[in-house]
């Protein structure tokens, strides 16, 4: 439990960051170490030198800019719970976040390690698919911004390439009116999700007008659960269609075995958990 020796690194601005990044072979970077640290001491990773992000204060800190809410990639968990702008504006990953792990993981475990970390048990990445996110990738030949949708690759692999660094999180403030949820199913507090469905939901007489599904833990990344969000469109939410937007949910994941439960538990916990998010989330948007 005792990790490789590593060089330490701790630079005050983004362009150091890269420029070190670009120089050290094998080095990471390191955001709140919750998922990192564990990691090298059971030498999962071994890299040679370690690049703190943490005194870098542009990395830091939550604001509106337009119709989108703009989060510095060092943000902890801990800033977004507490944040009033992210409980007005978007009640989503409010909620999600009060359900990471617990609050000394919180207090300093960040979004950006969280989603550049390419766990699919972690919740911030379906979080940022049900808030149609995108992420801005600082490199050595400047920004880029990606979408959510697709930027999740396999287990512990994202597009950003291993020069850059998620440098800033962006999230379209939701329709006015629009209702919400994060069931997460686990098997006791502070642990990973069995299974976790994230809702986001606009209603317009009655019937689903716009909604987004993401499940996690469910496959080998995070997922949409995109056959379930069509056939809601247009639909009023009742016992029938629930039923429907649960198995086309199920019908979406792919498990593997892990200590949370078989495949089949999973993928029946993750209908459970759309059904939930979905009637939850009807009970707080207008109609
Ligand atoms: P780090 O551990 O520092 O980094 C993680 C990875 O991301 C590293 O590879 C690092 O190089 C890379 N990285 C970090 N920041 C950036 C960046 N800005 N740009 C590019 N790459 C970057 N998470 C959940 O979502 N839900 C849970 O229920 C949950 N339960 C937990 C329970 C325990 C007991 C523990 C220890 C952790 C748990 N976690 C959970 C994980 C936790 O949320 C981590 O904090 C998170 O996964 C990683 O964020 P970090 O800031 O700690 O990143």
């Amino acid at each position: 439990m005792i990790p490789a020796g590593f060089d330490y690194h701790a630079p005050r601005s983004v362009a150091d960051a890269i420029k070190l990044l670009g120089s050290l072979p094998d080095a990471k970077l390191l955001a709140g170490g919750h998922s990192l640290l564990p990691m090298m001491k059971l030498r999962f990773a071994t890299p040679s030198a370690l690049i703190d992000l943490g005194k870098i204060p542009d990395l830091r800190g939550i604001a509106q800019a337009g119709n989108e809410i703009r989060i510095g990639a060092m943000t902890t968990e801990h800033d977004l719970l507490n944040s009033k702008l992210v409980a007005e504006k978007l009640p989503l990953l409010a909620e999600g976040v009060s359900q990471i792990a617990d609050p000394q993981v919180r207090y300093r475990g960040t979004i950006g390690g969280d989603i550049s970390h390419g766990d699919p048990a972690n919740d911030q990445p379906a979080l940022m698919l049900a808030l149609g996110a995108s992420f801005v990738l600082t490199g050595p030949k400047g920004e880029r911004v990606v979408h959510v949708d697709g930027h999740f690759l396999g287990v512990y692999s994202t597009q950003a390439q291993p020069d850059e660094i998620l440098t800033q999180i962006r999230i379209p403030v939701p329709a006015p009116g629009s209702g919400w949820s994060y069931s997460k199913f686990k098997r006791k507090t502070g642990d990973f999700a069995t299974a976790a469905a994230a809702v986001q939901l606009q209603m317009k007489g009655g019937t689903v007008s716009k909604v987004a599904i993401a499940l996690t833990n469910v496959a080998m990344t995070p997922i949409k659960a995109t056959q379930a969000e069509q056939y809601l469109v247009g639909k009023a939410i009742d016992d029938a269609s629930l039923n429907e937007a649960a198995r086309l949910a199920m019908a979406a994941c792919s498990p593997t075995h892990c200590p949370r439960g078989s495949p089949d538990y999973k993928t029946a916990m993750a209908g459970e958990m759309t059904r939930r998010a979905l009637q939850t989330a009807l009970s707080r948007a207008k109609p």
